[in-house]
């Protein structure tokens, strides 16, 4: 059973309310804090500051809390006058005064202390138009004390607040920025890579550099892409000036948490890399490998069209093969079928014989063909299979066009990712076509075909947010606690609700097919928005948008449709979804943070109407749309509705069972009463709910040892790119002192030694049985050679920094090549291991993966950066630097 307040203990419970009472005895006396806005100068974090008295008053609060914090009393010592503090701050700035729901919120949000560096980790549930925006601020406030309590302001960290989207990240941190200046503390946005993308090196520029400031703040409000990109991107840089981030984030409060850490898990970030065209003998084979891809692609696409032959190709569209089989097998189409709900392809034999079928028996002419067939294919299934606006959609900027896929699910713009199996080589070379060629077309743009790009650096949300290490929680209006619990270790708190909830919820409605439930909802929906009441429609997928879109057309009913256009315009659009007479249809409202007011008159007509025209895939993501309707004990009314042709019934049911239960309750009209199939229906979705949940455990059970190995491999990557000259020759020292000891421990003779650094020293000549005696003498042979190329002389300082620097470049190219290499094992690693488990797959992995990161990964990656930074081409000399041989110094490695 499910506990009101989530995970929590009763005792925990009165702790919190316990912290409310007090914070609110607290807010008299805050209440009379000066208002003097007579100016002052005083001391804001080492720098003058042009203060009124009333912030001077909350400014040294800060200050402070901090000293507090820093002479060793705890975020609990100081919880309750912070909380008073920020909230009174917050009644001054933003006119609205923290509900007491908002403090408990707070409180536990910022978890229980567990040991002096970490509290635990909870997701506070609060439903939507609560004010979770609010208690964001409170709990970036006591964050920010921890995280900048520091008297050396090089130590100070960031927190992070991390939001769904870019457009509420800009709104929350504009609005809340004068509660945080107040009080003396910096907040900055990161807009998306996508918002500020230019082809202009000077905007690219101030780009960057806004960019710095923002991460320089005390508070960083951004998403969680833009943020985990940047993370991404300055582990993979060869100069420390280029980094993004130079002040840490190690506190996050993540908005919409379900979304990003449930809804999106599996999704991988992947930094890619595209070849430079002026680049390696490498680089340039991989382009004329994709030239005649293009040009495969241009060829069968303007086939398809009819361009050369003047005689386009004709299709006949099926809807299902299951009802056409015969016809298709029959070849009874014209030059090509296209089967609508597979998008499969199938071609007569005429095109067959046309594109090389059969001609001649060479070895050659079977793979153009081969070839060919398999792009004409592609080209056919982006024809017919694939509409920009709805699949993708063509983005340009600066004329130049280029396919961005639309997540079909979310409705969302998916910058990252390209279509696999030359199906993107397909669609931009259609694009292409249509704009150039079709008779009466503009030129607008041309569109730019994506490159062969290979990754760089990846990782998923989980992880990314695992890179927090001093606090992280959460906020969302559905949590799922169990596997918050299970997967991340998150505790559910849940906030009750201010007032009372008077949502009606209709009992849903089951139709045999899509049709007839389609024609149910658009009766629904022409019967109540009559009144002027406002309607939310919430859809599955972009499809069934655009379908219920049509039908409402096609019925004179007006509608907005979210189109996946502009997050903006988007968030207007739902913002405006509970005025009168608004009809509203949006794909997946989960993770979009947008509050839906009343408008004037709309609460006699009964509050905002959310219809669900299908199941989602998880129950959590329901409650989340059905959520819009009667927030803040508003009237609402939700209604669901699904068909036994719904995806997650067709997903469900093997076999024909699902094609003659449809056809057994097909054309009556009325929704389905029989018991045991609602029940199916309802499984359905718990069954692809468990399914889903099980590949996120998955994943993270795997996760842990890449997330290990990752961080030693990023720490000691950022050493080398940040070390100074003395850090670096410790770092040396560090490399050869740990090469060394995996070659006592592992070789056993001196041959195999010999083999492995023979090149670099006489081992011969240094050799002892004793290994701790030939141990010492190793690291100090390797250390003079290395020593040896600044003992010459006329060098000076610049040519040894140049020397380093060069080594340096050469060390972080082989972290890069050795890590890479290692994320590719570590995935075949995973494969085989579920392909074929032997006992307990999590554990084997770990072993495996472990083991090659020592055993393999370590030992050889220190063997190619000795190799090079030993190599004798050194001519400098009289540069002084003794750096004798102290073993404590070593850093890592
Ligand atoms: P959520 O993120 O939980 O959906 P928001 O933070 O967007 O909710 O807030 C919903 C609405 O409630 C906003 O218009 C906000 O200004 C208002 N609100 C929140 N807290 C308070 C408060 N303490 N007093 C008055 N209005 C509030
Ligand atoms: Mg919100």
């Amino acid at each position: 059973m499910e506990s009101i307040f989530g995970d929590y203990t009763t005792s925990s419970k009165v702790r919190i309310q316990d912290i409310v009472r007090k914070v609110n005895d607290m807010a008299l006396s805050c209440k009379n804090i000066t208002t003097d806005k007579s100016n002052v100068t005083i001391n804001l974090n080492g720098q003058p500051y042009r203060a009124t008295k009333e912030e001077e008053y909350f400014i040294n609060k800060t200050n402070e809390f901090r000293r507090r914090l820093r002479n060793g009393e705890t975020i609990d010592d100081i919880m309750v006058e912070a909380l008073a503090i920020v909230r009174e701050a917050v009644r001054r700035r933003l006119n609205m005064f923290p509900y007491n729901v908002q403090i408990e919120a707070a409180v536990s949000m910022l978890g229980e202390k567990i040991d002096s560096e970490h509290r635990d980790r909870v997701i506070a549930e609060m439903k939507t138009g609560e004010g979770k925006t609010l208690v964001q601020i409170l709990v970036a406030y006591l964050n920010v004390l921890e995280a900048t309590k520091d008297e050396d302001r090089s130590k100070w960290t960031s927190v992070h607040i991390i939001t769904s989207n870019d457009a509420l990240a800009k709104r929350d941190q504009q609005g809340n920025d004068s509660v945080f200046k107040l009080l003396g503390i910096s907040t900055g946005f990161v807009p998306s890579r996508r918002a500020t993308r230019t082809n202009n090196i000077a905007q690219m520029r101030i780009n960057k550099e806004k960019k710095r400031k923002s991460y320089n703040c005390d508070i960083v409000y951004a998403t969680a892409t833009t943020i985990a990109f940047d993370y991404l991107e300055d582990n993979t840089i060869y100069d420390a000036r280029s980094r993004n981030i130079n002040r840490r984030g190690s506190f996050a409060i993540v908005d919409e948490a379900d979304d990003i850490l449930i809804d999106q898990a599996t999704n991988p970030l992947k930094l890619s890399h595209v070849p430079n065209p002026n680049g390696t003998e490498f680089d340039k084979s991989i382009i004329s490998r994709e030239e005649s891809i293009r040009s495969l692609y241009r060829w069968a696409t303007e086939y398809l069209y009819g361009k050369s032959t003047k005689r386009p190709l004709k299709a006949t569209i099926f809807d299902q093969y299951y009802i056409n089989r015969e016809k298709i097998e029959y070849n009874e189409f014209n030059d090509y079928a296209f089967i609508k709900e597979s998008k499969e392809v199938f071609l007569s034999d005429r095109v067959l014989r046309e594109i090389g079928y059969g001609l001649t028996n060479s070895k050659e002419d079977d793979e153009i063909y081969n070839a060919r067939l398999f792009a004409l294919i592609n080209c056919i299934k982006a024809k017919e299979g694939f509409a920009n606006g709805v699949e993708y959609k063509v983005e340009e900027k600066d004329g130049v066009g280029s396919i961005i896929i639309i997540d079909q699910n979310l409705g969302r713009k998916k910058y990252s990712n390209k279509y696999k199996g030359g199906m993107q080589e397909a669609i931009e070379a259609k694009e292409e076509f249509l704009e150039q060629d079709l008779p009466g077309a503009r030129k607008r743009y041309h569109v730019e075909y994506s490159r062969t790009v290979s990754t760089t650096a990846m990782c998923t949300y989980p992880d990314f947010i695992s890179t927090y290490d001093r606090h992280v929680c959460g906020m969302t209006g559905t949590s799922d606690e169990e596997e918050f619990r299970e997967l991340y270790g998150f505790q559910t708190y849940r906030v009750r609700e201010r007032k009372r909830n008077i949502r009606i919820d209709e009992e849903r409605e089951v139709y045999a097919t899509l049709k007839e439930k389609h024609a149910a909802i658009i009766e629904e929906v022409r019967r109540c928005s009559f009144t002027g009441q406002p309607i939310l429609i919430g859809t599955t997928s972009l499809r069934e948008s655009e379908i219920i879109s049509s039908l409402l057309a096609q019925n004179y009913i007006r509608h907005q449709l979210l189109n996946a256009n502009n997050e903006e315009e988007e968030n207007q659009i739902i913002e405006g979804a509970g005025m009168f007479g608004t009809v509203t249809i949006a794909t997946n409202m989960a993770g979009r943070g947008t509050d839906i007011k009343l408008g004037p008159g709309v609460r006699e007509l009964g509050g905002l109407y959310v219809i669900g025209t299908s199941n989602n895939k998880s129950t959590r993501i329901d409650r989340q749309l059905k959520g819009r309707a009667g927030r803040q004990g508003d009237p609402g009314k939700t209604k669901y509705y699904a068909s036994l042709e719904d995806d997650l019934v067709k997903e469900y049911y093997k076999g024909g069972v699902q094609d003659s239960l449809v056809d057994h309750y097909r054309g009556r009209g009325r929704p389905i009463t029989n018991k045991k199939v609602l029940d199916a229906v309802d499984s359905s979705q718990s069954s692809r709910e468990s399914k889903d949940k099980a590949i996120r455990k998955s994943n993270e059970m795997f996760s842990t040892s890449f997330k290990q190995h990752r961080r030693i491999i990023y720490e000691n990557r950022n050493l080398v790119l940040d070390s100074n000259l003395d850090g670096f020759m410790n770092m040396v020292k560090g490399i050869i002192t740990k090469y060394v000891d995996v070659l006592i421990n592992d070789k056993n003779s001196k041959d195999e030694v010999k083999t492995l650094i023979g090149h670099l020293v006489d081992v011969n000549s240094i050799y002892s049985e004793d290994s701790q005696i030939f141990r010492q003498k190793l690291i100090f042979a390797l250390w003079d050679v290395f020593r040896s190329n600044f003992s010459q002389s006329n060098v000076t300082n610049k040519e040894v920094k140049a020397y380093v620097d060069n080594v340096r470049q050469k060390f972080l190219n082989v972290i890069d090549q050795y890590w890479l290499s290692h994320i590719e094992y570590l995935e075949d690693l995973r494969t085989t291991i579920l392909i074929n488990p032997i006992g307990d797959p999590y554990k084997e992995y770990e072993v495996e993966s472990i083991k090659a990161f020592t055993k393999d990964l370590l030992p050889s990656m220190y063997n190619e950066m000795i190799t090079y930074a030993l190599r004798p081409t050194m001519k400098y000399g009289s540069y002084r630097i003794d750096y004798s041989f102290k073993e404590e110094e070593n850093q890592v490695l």
